[in-house]
């Protein structure tokens, strides 16, 4: 891993540190939490500025290094992170960029950059999550389209996204893993149905999404029919490897707010937090590195990160639950406040060791295929 600076990145640095001082103060104010129509106007237009300043595909084309620098600055600055469409510039977009072909690349990418579509991710089942290769919703092939129904559930975002990268069964004869298949689907086709969920933040944030019938064409499949395991393998690895990079900078930055937040309210003075501060800054710093050889072995694999990416997501899911708990601490009484700072991304923070593969699962994954342990029953 390479991961010097060179004057041309060092450019890119200053050229992005000057664009950023320009136009974040021009930014209109963020939209409340459960806005999620303004959430996604929001996060489409800033999508769009980055796109106009030629910085929209740093998450996918750019080096390893350029993208850490870019990450570095935007959150220094304060710049608005993915939001509402992290699927389709995270996920979705890198895996037609892997595995699509040049038409689809050509269809669904452009659009995805210029913050004119968001995209959610249709994988989860009522009786599928971990064990995702048990799904059940079912599509039969009639002439050149696919006829889709079953229900999905968890769908983050689904409420405000144009398309959504889901998994079906082709082959409901073929062993599970083998008769699946991988299609974007257009949330706006008859016979979708999405009813949201409220979370414990009371947050509509992810739906539940019924498909009665619905008809996709053939020609949005992407990989080869009842392929779709091995490219959910390759949208999981980007879910994994890269999509939380952003966030752990992020991470850095609330650590130094609480260290200074306990300054002020005295809390300071108790050494168990100083030092428990001080773990978390070293977590964090470890993560980073951790993130940085990730993204560097992706680009040596083609683009697709590798098993790392579980090493990284069962740390960072609980060292940032770690890090929320010390900002209530820090908080003291406060942190039953909704309003303060820190209170809703502790709530939120509870579903990241739940997310993209729960801990167990990952547990799983790094004991088999890191440590060549023998398989779990
Ligand atoms: C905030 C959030 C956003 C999400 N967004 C999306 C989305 O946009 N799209 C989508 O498709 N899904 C989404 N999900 C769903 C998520 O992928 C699933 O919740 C997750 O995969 C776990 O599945 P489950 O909820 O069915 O739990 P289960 O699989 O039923 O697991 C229940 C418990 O059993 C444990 N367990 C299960 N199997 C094993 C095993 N083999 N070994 C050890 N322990 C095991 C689990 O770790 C867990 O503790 C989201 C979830 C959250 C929390």
């Amino acid at each position: 891993m390479d991961l010097s600076r060179t004057p041309e990145e060092e450019e890119f640095r200053t050229r992005l540190r000057t664009w950023l001082a320009a136009v974040l103060p021009t930014l209109p104010a963020r939209p409340s939490p459960d806005d999620w129509p303004g959430r996604r106007a929001y996060d489409l237009r800033w999508q769009r500025m980055l796109y106009d300043a030629g910085y929209a595909d740093v998450h996918w084309d750019a080096s390893p290094t350029v993208r850490m620098i870019f990450l570095e600055e935007t959150e220094r600055a304060g710049a608005p992170y993915v939001g509402a469409n992290f699927v389709g510039l995270l996920h979705a977009g890198p895996t037609i960029a892997a595995e699509g072909t040049a038409d689809q690349r050509a269809r669904w990418l452009p659009p995805i950059l210029r913050g004119e579509q968001v995209w959610c991710q249709g994988f989860s089942e009522p009786d599928a999550g971990s064990d995702l290769a048990s799904l059940r919703t079912r599509a039969r092939r009639d002439g050149d389209h696919y006829v889709v129904t079953g229900s999905k559930i968890w769908t983050s975002h689904a409420e405000v996204a144009d398309w959504c990268e889901l998994l079906v069964r082709t082959d409901p004869a073929a062993p599970r893993h083998r008769g699946i298949t991988w299609l974007a689907l257009p949330m706006d086709a008859e016979g979708v149905t999405v009813r949201p969920l409220r979370t414990l933040a009371g947050s509509a944030e992810f739906a539940e999404v019924f498909l009665d019938e619905v008809r996709v064409p053939v020609a949005n499949r992407v990989g080869e029919e009842n392929d779709g395991w091995r490219v959910t393998m390759v949208t999981l690895s980007f879910e994994r490897g890269t999509a939380f990079v952003g966030e752990v900078v992020a991470c850095r930055r609330v650590l130094g707010e609480l260290a200074s937040a306990a300054r002020e309210n005295g809390r300071w003075d108790d050494p168990v937090l100083r030092r428990r501060l001080g773990r978390l800054d070293a977590e964090f710093r470890a993560l980073w590195r951790l993130t940085q050889w990730n993204v560097s072995e992706a680009e040596a694999n083609g683009g697709v990160p590798g098993v790392g990416g579980s090493v990284f997501k069962l740390r960072y899911s609980h060292a940032r639950q770690e890090l929320y708990d010390a900002a209530a601490e820090v908080l003291g009484p406060d942190c039953l406040d909704l309003d303060r700072p820190w209170v809703l991304d502790r709530l939120s923070s509870l579903s990241y060791t739940i997310a993209a593969g729960t801990s167990q699962i990952q547990r799983g994954i790094v004991a088999e295929r890191i440590l060549g342990l023998p398989r779990g029953r």
